[in-house]
């Protein structure tokens, strides 16, 4: 039976895991290093886990992101650099970060806004994800300029049609060079089913605006930051949390994202994930940063440090940075 909205408290997450026999949650062999570069960035969205906007200050330095590639060329396991923000490319470390990762030989994951590659300054963008050959994952919360506009700001839609009509050109999600696009719900409720919302954005972003993409993939709003603000202003935090409680599903646990990556800060500190890393939960619960560490490696089967947001990771079909986990 569903909880009442009104007398809602979230069970500690641990508890849950136990009870389906699933605890201690712990992390796999590390193949993906998470890079949040800084809360800089061009919008500010009312769902933003990250509480980013253009007057953020809080920003990557060179050797912090020289650090981070020596990490990397030390981690041989790790096969995944995905770079995170704020929007990342506004950090003036950007390129060198890209350009060693991919002569390190490894997959470089962008997670772009779109909008970005609109800004003043910034022409050189697009050619050099081309040319770099990144795998692009942009934000499009709806096919709809309306729906888009409500989340992101006025006009984000309208800019976010004429960069992925730029990406395409350059070869992004034309069946060369990867482009995905990420959705998440406009308000307090779960995301459809990725498969069927991911048909329908191919329909609608094909006949509109001639737009094509690789793949589609759906995320669940984390109850943190900026959504957490609004959940509270709207009264709906109590129903919220009861919404992912309940619908916590237990076959999504074994491909939680936190299993095989490891998060790094703007400042050097490490953490599970991006999430736990905006709340400022540290990796493990112990503090960490890249230079105490060799290879990351390391924290193979440790402990991961759960609260209870990562409900948002569990329910329904599950949320990842890549998507739907079942
Ligand atoms: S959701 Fe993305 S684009 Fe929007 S403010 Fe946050 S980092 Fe920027
Ligand atoms: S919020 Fe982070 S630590 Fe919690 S389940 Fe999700 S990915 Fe794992």
């Amino acid at each position: 039976m569903a909880a009442s909205p009104e007398t809602f408290s979230a069970p500690h997450f641990d508890v849950t895991l136990a009870r389906h026999g699933l605890s201690p949650l712990r992390r796999e062999s590390p193949r993906t290093i998470q890079v949040n570069v800084g809360k800089l960035c061009n919008q500010a969205c009312h769902h933003c886990h990250v509480d980013a906007g253009p007057r953020r200050t809080e920003i990557m330095t060179r050797a912090t992101a020289e650090h981070v590639i020596e990490i990397l060329a030390a981690s041989p396991g790790v096969t995944t650099i995905d770079i995170t923000g704020g929007a990342p490319e506004l950090n003036p470390n950007f390129a060198m970060l890209v350009e060693r990762a991919r002569a390190l030989g490894r997959i470089v994951i962008i997670r772009c806004n779109l909008t970005v590659t609109l800004e003043p300054r910034m022409e050189w963008l697009v050619d050099f994800y081309r040319r770099s050959r990144v795998e692009l994952i942009c934000s499009l919360p709806c096919y709809t300029a309306e729906n888009v506009d409500q989340q992101r700001g006025s006009g984000v839609f309208e800019k976010s049609i004429v960069a992925m009509r730029q990406l395409n050109a350059a070869g992004f999600g034309r069946g060369e060079l990867r482009l995905d696009l990420v959705y998440n719900p406009i308000g307090a409720s779960l995301p459809p089913p990725q498969a069927e919302l991911e048909n329908r954005y191919r329909a609608e972003l094909a006949s509109n605006f001639d737009i094509t993409f690789d793949h589609l993939l759906t995320i669940t709003n984390m109850p943190i930051a900026r959504f957490a603000h609004q959940l509270a202003t709207t009264g709906d935090q109590a129903r919220y949390m009861s919404l992912l409680v309940n619908h916590f599903n237990p076959a999504t646990v074994d491909a939680l994202m936190c299993r095989s990556l490891v998060s790094i800060g703007w400042d050097g500190q490490l953490y599970d994930c991006d999430f736990n890393q905006m709340l400022e939960i540290p990796l493990g619960g112990a503090n960490r940063t890249i230079w105490n560490i060799d290879d990351v490696a390391e924290f193979t089967g440790d402990r991961i440090a759960t609260a209870s947001h990562c409900f948002g990771c569990t329910a329904g079909a599950g949320s990842s940075c890549t998507g739907a986990i079942t």
